[in-house]
This record gives structure tokens, C-alpha cells and sequence, in this order.
């Protein structure tokens, strides 16, 4: 990698602990990559409005520069066509990033839903895996930590590079599903250290899984992908999206389990079209869109009927809850 690429390097919290380095590369990009400068101060005119769902708050944000990112072609053929914007070689000339233990790169987002909103790409470009690349999931979310919430979207749930291993990390305390969890989730049990809670009446299927160990974490996330994979015909991994924090010294992993990434409606003609496209901030109760129509349209009674749409069924959650 070309050394002016490189901001900072990051070895472990003693030397420089991540956050205030990440807090620090943002700065240091805010003044010398325009680009970003103007992403950042557009933020402050986004729209947020409230919608009450029943027994959970929605947060919709009208954010007309995520339109690229929303509508991204993520099939193959678009995929294989376009030059990978995750790929070092291929990032602007003023972007900089830190290196993390050699293996990813920390970058600030181009188009931040956020006011700090980092993208972590593998300095590798190789596939979307949750399944290889678990061990770093958990790493990352102890460094980040307390300032910064890590999040993973599947290859085919939200991921608009699933050819190039990224997370992404966003301040932590923004996102209202990781609040309230006492409310919002009921205890199933525990096993090998592991406590595991599923959500309670939110419309979507989602396991919330919490250790103090990350090695006994990392083998109950495993089982759970194991148990979904086996539904499905293909190789393919299963669709998930998945949140991680970690504070007072244990591990939460948020787990939403899928059947689509997008709901029938985005890809309707004319009026009927809804520029949604659901990925771990949307599911997690921040829904981004970039057209005024639909931040004006949405309601509780359309933004349930999508969170089901695009969710696992809770039948295939019970039996998956059954079987852990
Ligand atoms: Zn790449």
C-alpha cells in the first residue's frame, strides 16, 4: 500500500486507543478531502422524524445522498463490471485510512448516515463472509469500544460492496433497538456462557446473543449460522445482518435474520415505489431515505408490513431457537 495512504497505524488500545484515532482520521479528512467535508455538513440538514409502531419507535431519515448506496446494483453481472470502490488502488487520491493489525483498513464513509460513520474494509479484496471473518467482528467491537458500535451487512442483505469484506462502525447509543433491550427482548437461556434473548413483538426476527467470552461467543454465532444454513439449498450464507457493542466488559451481538433484502415495494413502478433498502441501521430502527416521498409516506402500519416482509418468519425462528 502507498505509505501517504496510510493516517495511522493501529497495533492495540495501549499504544493509541482506536476510537481517538478514528475520531482523529475524520478531522484530518474533513479539512483535506472536500468530497467529505461537503458529506458531512449536508448531514446536519437531513430530516429524522419519529414514527411510533406499537411497542417500538421507528426513526426515518431523509437522506437524498445515500441514493447511490440505496439503489445500488449489487447483482453479479454489476458487481463483476464496476471497479471496486473498497479496493485500495481505487479510492480517491485525498483518502487516507488506518491500518488495523495489518488485515483491514478504517476509512471514513463517503456517505455517512452519521456524524462519525467508518467503513472497514479488508486490505484484501475478497468475499462478504460473516463466517471467516467472525474472530475480527468481535476484535473490532472491543477495540471501537465505548465510543463506537461495529455493524456487518450479509453479501445479499445490504452489503452494496458483498465482493469486498467490509464492517462499518457508527457512534454508539444512535440506533433505538440497542437501547431498551430489558423491554424489548425476552431471555431464552444460556449456553456455555452464552446468554441468548429473542426480540418481543418488533415484527422482525432477531436474537440477541451476550458473553463475557469471545471465544465461547464465537462459537455460538457459529451454531447459529450452522442451524440457518441448513434450511437453504445453496452454499450461499445465509442472510443476516448483525450489530455488535461492547461495554461493561461483555460482548452484544444483534443478530436479524432475513428472507429479503428488499421489500416487493422498492422495485414497484411509478407512485407505488418505495426507495427503501433494509440494512442493519434500517432494521435496527434508523430507515433511510432518499426521497422526500416516501420520508413524507411511511407510516407504522407500511413500516411493519416491511420489517415482516424482510424477516425471517417467527415460525422459522422458533424452530431455529428450539434447536440451539
Ligand atoms: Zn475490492
Amino acid at each position: 500500500m502507498e505509505i501517504q495512504k496510510i493516517f495511522a497505524k493501529f497495533e492495540g488500545n495501549a499504544t493509541a486507543p482506536l476510537p481517538g484515532l478514528c475520531m482523529e482520521l475524520l478531522e484530518e479528512q474533513k479539512k483535506n478531502w472536500p468530497e467529505l467535508a461537503i458529506a458531512c455538513r449536508e448531514l446536519a440538514n437531513v430530516l429524522t422524524r419519529s414514527v411510533p409502531c406499537g411497542s417500538y419507535d421507528v426513526f426515518i431519515q431523509y437522506n437524498p445522498q445515500r441514493e447511490v448506496s440505496s439503489g445500488a446494483a449489487v447483482d453479479k453481472e454489476s458487481i463483476k463490471n464496476r471497479p471496486c470502490f473498497l479496493c485500495t488502488a481505487n479510492l480517491p487520491a485525498e483518502q487516507k485510512g488506518i491500518v488495523y493489525h495489518n488485515d483491514y483498513f478504517i476509512l471514513c464513509n463517503p456517505a455517512p448516515i452519521f456524524d462519525k460513520h467508518f467503513t472497514i474494509a479488508h486490505r484484501q479484496h475478497k468475499l462478504q463472509s460473516i463466517n471467516s471473518s467472525l474472530v475480527d467482528f468481535l476484535e473490532l467491537a472491543h477495540d471501537l469500544a465505548p465510543e463506537l458500535d461495529i455493524f456487518y451487512n450479509g453479501p445479499a442483505c445490504g452489503a452494496s460492496a458483498p465482493d469486498h469484506m467490509h464492517f462499518q462502525a457508527i457512534p454508539a447509543g444512535q440506533l433505538p433497538l440497542l437501547k431498551n433491550t430489558d423491554k424489548q427482548f425476552r431471555y431464552i437461556k444460556e449456553i456455555n456462557g452464552v446468554n441468548i434473548y429473542a426480540g418481543k413483538n418488533l415484527d422482525r426476527s432477531i436474537l440477541l446473543l451476550e458473553a463475557k467470552s469471545a471465544e465461547q461467543l464465537e462459537n455460538q454465532l457459529r451454531k447459529v449460522m450452522q442451524l440457518l444454513q441448513k434450511p437453504l439449498t445453496t452454499s450461499e450464507e445465509p442472510m443476516i445482518n448483525a450489530i455488535c457493542s461492547y461495554a461493561a466488559a461483555k460482548w452484544r451481538v444483534f443478530i436479524f435474520l432475513r428472507e429479503k433484502h428488499r421489500p416487493d415495494a422498492f422495485f414497484a413502478e411509478g407512485e407505488k415505489r418505495i426507495f427503501i433498502s433494509l440494512g442493519a441501521i434500517d432494521m435496527a430502527g434508523v430507515i433511510i431515505t432518499p426521497l422526500i416521498k416516501d420520508f413524507n409516506n411511511l407510516d407504522a402500519s407500511l413500516i411493519r408490513s416491511i420489517y415482516q416482509e424482510v424477516s425471517l418468519s417467527e415460525i422459522s425462528l422458533n424452530r431455529l431457537i428450539e434447536e440451539l
